[in-house]
């Protein structure tokens, strides 16, 4: 049985917030705050550094159970969860460089993902950003990163610039900031279709540092094994697929309680549970996010295990995180088409499931990169010329 932090009594708390939190544009401050109580910002944190110690397959079905309650509330925490795993991942490497993040999360801090930055689909492997040597070994970020998720609440944020100053060509340098240590503008720009309530606004750094003992890597843009680009990956692309997993579920879920309570006049008033199209049209969602299941949970497994997939690993985290988003947006508008018109009402939770299920085409990897991933794996590059 996968190891639990969240009761049903807190996902219900939160579920009872989600729609007030969309329509007001709004931070989940009050999730936050359960969050942190019942030990779920530290609950990927290894019992050695003070946490809870559950695995990435546990976690990942944690973030599906929140999710299905929460989904911009899932999605924010995801990032901080992700940086957790990134320092279990290079930790298992026999790495200790990133255990800060690990004491400092278990210590209550919470840390932001600022990666993305506008136009930028090197994604992982460039930044338009700068990051300026200190000639300490520290580093200061300047450059606009984009989609901050729980911008209103982080007080740590791992992110990335070029230094460009050295003799060995330019380099991504890889540090954690702190929000109180200056040259950090949060900007209240966050006003999306969906997601909400994760705030994932426009952070502009200018001059942030991060001492040596803060910067983690130094390393040539491009693809890398590195455990710590390895880690960001694994951990991103599995408990992404996660949240939008438990996204579809939900939908699912909500479909199954409406058509048992929709009535149909041209089949004198059964339910439309009855109905054989909308009995084909939920089984087939169903069927398409059975398999899913599996999948995340075979993949976070072997990373738990510190397994070797070789050459397919990198495109079989990106084919888990497009396979789950894609499927949950067919599931949620399956699940939108059994329900009817009342699903197409703001009201209806159908309705904002909908509007956050789309952001999970968004999130690296997109459709483009993990084909080209596939192809590549295939059939090798395409020869230049
Ligand atoms: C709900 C949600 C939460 C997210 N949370 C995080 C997070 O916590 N951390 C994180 O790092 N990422 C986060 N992301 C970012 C996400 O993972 C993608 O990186 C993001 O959606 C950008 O995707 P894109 O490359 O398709 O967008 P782009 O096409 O790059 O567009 C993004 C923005 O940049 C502008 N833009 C595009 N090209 C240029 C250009 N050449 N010059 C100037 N402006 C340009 C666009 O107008 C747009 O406003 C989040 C995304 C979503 C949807």
């Amino acid at each position: 049985m996968p190891r639990q932090v969240l009761t049903d009594d807190l996902l219900n708390r939160i579920r009872s917030r989600a729609a007030g939190y969309d329509a007001a544009n709004e931070f989940f401050t009050e999730d936050l705050a359960d969050l942190v109580d019942a030990g779920y910002l530290t609950a990927f944190v290894p019992e050695s550094f003070g946490g809870a110690g559950l695995s990435l397959a546990e976690m990942a079905r944690e973030q599906m159970r929140l999710a299905g309650a929460a989904p911009a509330t899932a999605l924010a925490v995801n990032m901080h969860h992700v940086w957790v795993g990134v320092a279990r991942t290079v930790l298992a490497a026999g790495d200790h460089s990133t255990d800060f993040v690990l004491t400092e999360a278990a210590a209550g801090e919470l840390f932001a993902f600022g990666v993305s930055e506008a136009g930028n689909d090197l994604v992982l492997f460039g930044s338009g950003s700068e990051a300026r040597p200190d000639g300490a070994g520290g580093y200061s970020f300047s450059g606009t990163k984009i989609f901050t998720s729980l911008s209103p609440a982080w007080t740590r944020m791992g992110t990335f610039g070029t230094d460009s100053t050295g003799t060995d060509g330019p380099h991504n340098v890889w540090g954690f900031i702190r929000r109180d240590g200056g040259g950090v503008q949060v900007k209240d720009d966050w006003d999306a279709l969906g997601m909400r309530a994760s705030q994932s606004c426009t952070t502009v750094l200018d001059g942030a540092h991060a001492p040596a003992d803060r910067i983690v890597r130094r390393i040539p843009p491009g693809p890398t094994t590195d455990p710590f680009i390895f880690g960001i990956f694994a951990n991103f692309e599995i408990l992404l697929a996660a949240v939008y997993t438990g996204v579809a579920q939900r939908a699912l879920d909500v479909a199954v309680a409406t058509v048992q309570s929709r009535r149909s006049m041209k089949n004198a008033g059964a339910p439309y549970a009855h109905d054989p199209d909308i009995r084909w049209r939920l089984a087939d969602a169903a069927i398409e996010l059975d398999g899913i299941y599996p999948q995340v949970d075979a993949i976070a497994r072997d990373v738990d295990a510190g397994a070797d997939r070789g050459a397919l690993w990198l495109p079989q985290l990106s084919a888990v995180k497009s396979r789950a988003t894609e499927t949950a947006l067919r599931v949620v508008e399956k699940a939108i088409r059994v329900s009817g018109g009342s699903a197409y009402f703001n009201r209806a939770e159908l309705s904002r499931l909908y509007r956050d299920v789309l952001a999970g085409l968004f999130h690296p990897s997109d459709d483009e990169s993990v084909h080209g991933a596939w192809a590549n794996a295939l059939l090798g590059p395409v020869p230049a010329g």
